[in-house]
């Protein structure tokens, strides 16, 4: 178990109505193992949520738009901008995130997701804030928009190939792993393997992305002990020492007091 492990679930929606008949519940059992919190929002309302829970629950909040809501936001993109940033200011926030691009499911167009993205790149830039970035089949753009922005950060739930990989550790990013890490024969065991300890970080996604033991029901910080252990397995390291370096590294992006 990851009992007294310490480790730090990079990436998690708990202000998403999965978490309404247990929230409080699902972060003790989080604490309880050890493991601390980044909440993160997917638009200005539910950013603003994850404002107010890291304050209620002693959390980290990452406020920004998805990509998937950027078209919401085009017809007047700088009330938003003016918002998030008041939002980032908070003193919990230690991110803008979740921005991104998503070529799969094209819920935005792609001109929408464009300006929004790069108008976040441009807004953590000056904030000096990290990024966390989603990226579905829209890896040219996210590494052309990250490399021109200079920001650091993360690309989470990393999907992508191992070039894609390469080009990210180039820019100075991380990489962040989640629940696919213990799907049998899944393409993320394999990049992982090729990825610098010094440069992963570890996440749930949930209430997505459900890991093995409990695929197919909802996911909660608390499994983020299965990603770490799998993470050990295939990299071959002490789970201790995989716990260690994660939690380095995510007190090191996003400049966690210790
Ligand atoms: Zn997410």
């Amino acid at each position: 178990m990851a009992e007294g492990l310490g480790l730090i679930d990079t990436h998690v929606h708990l202000e998403m109505r999965e978490f309404d008949p247990d929230r409080g519940a699902v972060v003790r059992r989080a604490k309880g193992s050890g493991i601390g919190i980044i909440t993160v929002g997917i638009d200005l309302d539910s950013s603003a949520r994850a404002v107010e829970l890291a304050e209620e629950f002693g959390l980290y909040a990452a406020v920004g738009v998805h990509p998937h809501e950027a078209k919401r936001y085009t017809p007047d993109l700088e009330k938003a901008l003016a918002r998030l940033e008041e939002l980032a200011r908070a003193e919990r926030v230690v991110a803008l995130g979740e921005i991104g691009l998503d070529y799969y499911r094209n819920y935005s167009p792609r001109e929408d997701q464009l300006r929004v993205f790069h108008a976040q790149l441009e807004l953590a830039a000056g904030l000096d804030k990290p990024v966390i970035v989603h990226d579905r089949q829209a890896d040219e753009d996210i590494l052309a928009g990250l490399g021109r922005a200079g920001v650091r950060g993360v690309v989470h739930s990393f999907s992508s190939g191992l070039e894609v990989a390469q080009g990210l550790l180039g820019l100075g990013l991380y990489l962040g792993f989640s629940g696919p890490v213990t799907f049998p024969k899944a393409r993320q065991q394999y990049v992982l393997k090729h990825v610098p300890l010094e440069r992963l970080l570890l996440e749930t996604d949930a209430p997505f992305l459900t890991p093995l033991p409990h695929r197919g029901k909802r996911n909660e910080p608390s499994y983020l002990r299965y990603i770490a252990r799998a993470v050990a397995k295939l990299t071959g390291l002490a789970l201790e020492k995989v716990a260690e370096q994660t939690t380095r590294n995510a007190a090191a992006l996003f400049a966690l007091p210790s």
